[in-house]
């Protein structure tokens, strides 16, 4: 077993966990970096291959747990997306908004730049769109609490009430 820290460690967010076990490659939160001195890490990309992970366990809807999983799907990721129910229904709140922020931000700075002659040093694009976020949610699968969920011959997870927000989990792999 091998656990990769990829986010929240240091520092308070961008939980991000790369747990391989059992053949399998699961990626534990996929969320955003919201304190000011780490935000340029949410433009990085993951020193994993999104298109490698078998599957991502998400802890609890929160975007610093949840808000780069459309980035992941717009790079590739694929599989399965599992939650409880209420972090699904949490998720599709926030990481729609999440979307639409990001357009609106970048349409705002291109305003700015236009309207004060200039460019940065970096093309203006939103981080994710709002189709990105809408393919990230076709991606859930939801699982009840208590309820094991076998992932494969040597991998099964159990989501546990963790008593944080409605929805979130502690798991046992
Ligand atoms: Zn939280």
């Amino acid at each position: 077993m091998k656990l990769t820290f990829l986010g929240a460690a240091r520092q308070v967010t961008g939980s991000c966990y790369l747990l391989e076990t059992g053949g399998l490659r699961l990626l534990i939160d996929c969320g955003m970096f919201q304190e000011r001195s780490f935000l340029a890490r949410n433009w990085d990309s993951m020193p994993v291959a999104a298109s490698s992970i078998d599957y991502l366990l998400l802890t609890h809807a929160h975007l610093d747990n949840s808000g780069l999983i459309p980035k992941l799907v717009r790079d590739g990721f694929a599989k399965r997306i599992l939650s409880t129910p209420a972090s699904r229904d949490l998720a599709e709140v926030i990481l729609m908004d999440a979307a639409h922020i990001q357009e609106e931000d970048a349409e705002f700075k291109k305003r700015r730049h236009r309207r004060e002659r200039r460019k940065g040093p970096h093309p203006v694009a939103p981080l994710y769109t709002t189709c990105d976020a809408q393919a990230s949610l076709k991606l859930f699968k939801t699982v009840q609490y208590g309820d094991p969920k076998r992932l494969n011959e040597h991998v099964t997870v159990t989501f546990h009430d963790a008593g944080h927000i409605l929805g979130s989990a502690t798991r046992r792999c």
